[in-house]
Order: C-alpha cells, then sequence, then structure tokens
C-alpha cells in the first residue's frame, strides 16, 4: 500500500510538472505575441529626499497591458521572460520607452533621473552595452540621468561580468545600483570590485524596522558601511511614517515607496509631480512663518 501511495504521489506531481511547463510554455508564447502587438508599457515611481520633499528620480517598472487580464506586474511574467530570451528584447524596449520619456520630460524643462532594472540575462548577453549607447543616441537622453538597477544575487553571480560590461557604460555616465541589498550573501570584498554607487535596501528590511530590532539592526548596519565606504542609498518600499522617521534619523536620506506614491504612468507621473511640489512647498512656507 506503502508503494502505490509513493507511486501516485509521484504520478500527481508529474502531471503538476507537466502543467506547470505547459503554463510556462503558453505564457512564453504569449509574451512573444505581447511583444509584438506592443503591450509592454512603463510606470514611473519617484525617489524623495526626504530632507527637502522634493522628487530626485524615479524608477521604471515594466507593466504588461494584457488585453483580457489587464495590467499585469512583472512578478507574472518577469521569470518566464528571463528564463527565455524574451527578456532582452522586453529589456531593451523597457529602456527605449523609459529614455523617451525621460527626454520628453527634459523638453518640458524637467529634468529627471530614471533608473531601469536589468537581468543578468540582458547584461550578459553580448552587445548589452552598445544598445544601450544606441538607445541614448537615438532618443537624446543623457546618459548622466540613467541608472541601471542590478539585483545583488544578479551581481555576485557573474561580478567579473557584471563589471566588465558595465566600464563602457559608466565612462559614459551611467550609475549602477545594487538592487534588493541585503537579501543576498555578497561579501564586501566582492562588493567592493563592482562599480556601484547606490544600495537599494530591500523592502522587506524597512517594513520591520518599525517593530522589529533585527530589522532596525540590519538597516542601520547597511547605512553605517555605506556611508563609510561612501556609498549612495535608497530605502525601498516605504510605507509609513514612521519609517521614513527611523530612515531620516539614521541618516538615510532617499526613500521610495507606496507613502509618497504608486509606480503610475508617466501622465499621472506628472499631475503627481505638481501636486507633490505645491504640497511640500505650502508645509515649508507654513513651517517658515511659524519660525
Ligand atoms: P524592484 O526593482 O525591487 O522594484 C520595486 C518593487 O516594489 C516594484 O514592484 C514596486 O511596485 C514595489 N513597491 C514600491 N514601493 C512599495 C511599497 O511601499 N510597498 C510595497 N509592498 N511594494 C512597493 P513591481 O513593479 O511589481 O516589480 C517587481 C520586480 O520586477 C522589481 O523589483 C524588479 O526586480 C522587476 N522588474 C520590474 N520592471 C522590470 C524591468 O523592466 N526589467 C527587469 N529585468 N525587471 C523588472
Ligand atoms: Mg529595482
Ligand atoms: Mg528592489
Ligand atoms: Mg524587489
Amino acid at each position: 500500500a506503502k508503494r502505490t501511495g509513493g507511486n501516485r504521489a509521484c504520478f500527481y506531481n508529474e502531471i503538476e510538472r507537466d502543467s506547470r511547463s505547459h503554463e510556462r510554455i503558453r505564457l512564453e508564447a504569449e509574451l512573444k505575441r505581447a511583444m509584438l502587438r506592443d503591450e509592454f508599457t512603463i510606470h514611473f515611481q519617484p525617489k524623495i529626499d526626504c530632507r527637502v520633499m522634493k522628487v530626485v528620480g524615479a524608477e521604471v517598472l515594466v507593466r504588461w497591458d494584457h488585453p483580457e487580464r489587464g495590467l499585469l506586474s512583472p512578478g507574472s511574467f518577469i521569470d518566464v521572460a528571463e528564463e527565455s530570451d524574451l527578456i532582452t528584447r522586453l529589456g531593451d524596449r523597457v529602456l527605449e520607452l523609459a529614455c523617451r520619456q525621460g527626454r520628453a520630460w527634459l523638453d518640458t524643462g524637467l529634468s529627471m533621473p530614471l533608473a531601469v532594472n536589468v537581468s543578468i540575462r540582458q547584461l550578459e548577453k553580448p552587445g548589452f552595452t552598445k544598445r544601450v549607447l544606441d538607445i541614448l543616441d537615438m532618443t537624446g537622453f543623457p546618459a548622466g540621468l540613467l541608472q541601471l538597477e542590478v539585483t545583488e544575487t544578479v551581481a555576485m553571480a557573474g561580478p567579473e561580468r557584471v563589471s566588465e560590461a558595465a566600464r563602457p557604460l559608466l565612462e559614459a555616465g551611467i550609475t549602477f545600483a545594487i538592487d534588493d541589498f541585503g537579501t543576498g550573501y555578497s561579501s564586501l570584498a566582492l562588493l567592493q570590485r563592482l562599480p556601484f554607487e547606490t544600495f537599494k535596501i530591500d523592502r522587506s528590511f524597512i517594513s520591520g524596522v518599525a517593530s522589529d530590532q533585527h530589522s532596525r539592526s540590519i538597516v542601520q548596519t547597511i547605512l553605517a558601511m555605506a556611508k563609510s565606504l561612501d556609498y549612495k542609498v535608497v530605502a525601498e518600499g516605504v510605507e509609513t511614517l514612521e519609517q521614513q522617521a527611523f530612515l531620516m534619523e539614521n541618516g538615510c536620506a532617499i526613500a521610495q515607496g507606496f507613502l509618497f506614491a504608486r509606480p503610475m504612468p508617466a501622465d499621472h507621473f506628472d499631475a503627481w509631480a505638481k501636486a507633490f511640489r505645491d504640497r511640500s512647498g505650502a508645509s515649508r512656507q507654513a513651517g517658515a512663518s511659524a519660525r
């Protein structure tokens, strides 16, 4: 009876695995079609300097405008895109959309630094560097306003490759950030060999700072390390005033999160930024006249 049970479990596992891979294959085909039909768009989430309550940049986040299922977040498709070659085309597309929007903003007098996520599959693909430079060229977006975000685990998986691909981009003026910092297991020795300017502290630590000492200590340690090694830091996933206050007290001024704004399309971003300027201008004035 035991053996039958074992076999049955195994049988069901196979069915499950089978339908999972079916699901992947279907999704992959759908993603390809979505590329052709131009269904990918980008949203922007502001980064705020909390000392002066000003927008200092935005992160670009891909969305799939699915004809039936509506707007989809990358969590539901980026892994499949990364496992196939699609991520290269998708990545190029996102970068192009971002640079075009960045250029359009520049033309209205708004100089907005943009941070675009890139995956290891994109970075290690020959020609990545050239394509990035070509897209900047084609769109007229200045390299100095572009940052590329690479996750910590990815950076650790191939520090040599990352450094090599990054060199000409750095020379052009592009900067790099380590995304989701704290979730990998990077050694400081390795980190120092990478050409990063900024750490983005992972949301999982930020969400704990108000309630648990462990998260507080981790965040404080990251901030102290960043300071002494002269890195910039961004806190991601800031949702409450308490979290913001803790970060400010510990020297982390740049924050990104739902407390300020969710990722949004470019036209919403314009309206939001204007309202944010007015609001923080008004509260600065109120502060000044109270003094
Ligand atoms: P990420 O780069 O760490 O981006 C931050 C994610 O946290 C975004 O999710 C954002 O919407 C979410 N977030 C921001 N603030 C808050 C907050 O206060 N609370 C909570 N709960 N969440 C917050 P999103 O847009 O779903 O993206 C998920 C991940 O997908 C990104 O994580 C990034 O790794 C990847 N991704 C997004 N766009 C691209 C892209 O164009 N290319 C590549 N390769 N990966 C991308
Ligand atoms: Mg990111
Ligand atoms: Mg992140
Ligand atoms: Mg993340």
